[in-house]
């Protein structure tokens, strides 16, 4: 395993095309809208100095149980990633940990934590805009949804919207050097 570069380089955010089959999306939305939906939250955390990465969950008809944008800062917490938070509002709102039918839809390709997350949950799949060579743990670093165990590994698609969700990440970096 090769050592990764800790830096925020303004370069390891990748507009990459999206790849295979497209999953289907819930009953009257599009991976597009929805991902949207998560770029307008992570904006919302820019403005507020966090580092701009939103997250949603959407249940199999089309419900949206949360969102969340990147809280670390707000909250002093390392594991504040939008994909936890949007994971645990919605296990919360549904009074069940577990998220079967449900998808994660977020704008940057999870980490190794959040990938941890991600299977413990559940949910059925994985919807990321940009990817992330420094530390995305779903294909660029890793295949963290990937390793052996027994039942379903949720599905992954990346490269939605990639790169208006590439571009807030450089802006936002670029504006605090
Ligand atoms: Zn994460």
């Amino acid at each position: 395993m090769p050592l990764v570069n800790q830096s925020a380089e303004p370069d390891c955010w990748k507009a990459l095309p999206s790849w295979g089959p497209e999953p289907a999306a819930p009953p009257g939305l599009t991976w597009q809208g929805l991902m949207r939906r998560a770029l307008r939250l992570a904006r919302a955390g820019a403005r507020v100095g966090e580092i701009p990465v939103g997250a949603l969950v959407v249940g199999p008809e089309g419900e949206i149980l949360s969102e969340a944008h990147n809280e670390t800062e707000a909250l002093h917490d390392p594991t504040a990633h939008a994909e936890v938070l949007a994971l645990r509002r919605a296990a919360a709102k549904i009074g069940n940990h577990r998220l079967g039918g449900c998808v994660l839809v977020v704008t940057l390709e999870p980490c190794l934590m959040c990938t941890g997350a991600i299977r413990e949950s559940r949910v059925s799949g994985v919807v990321f805009g940009a990817s992330d060579a420094r530390a995305g743990a779903v294909c660029s670093c890793l295949e963290g949804l990937d390793y052996a165990q027994t039942g379903a590994q949720p599905w992954s698609y990346g490269g939605v919207e990639a790169a208006p969700c590439a571009d807030i990440l450089r802006e936002f970096f670029k504006v605090r050097r």
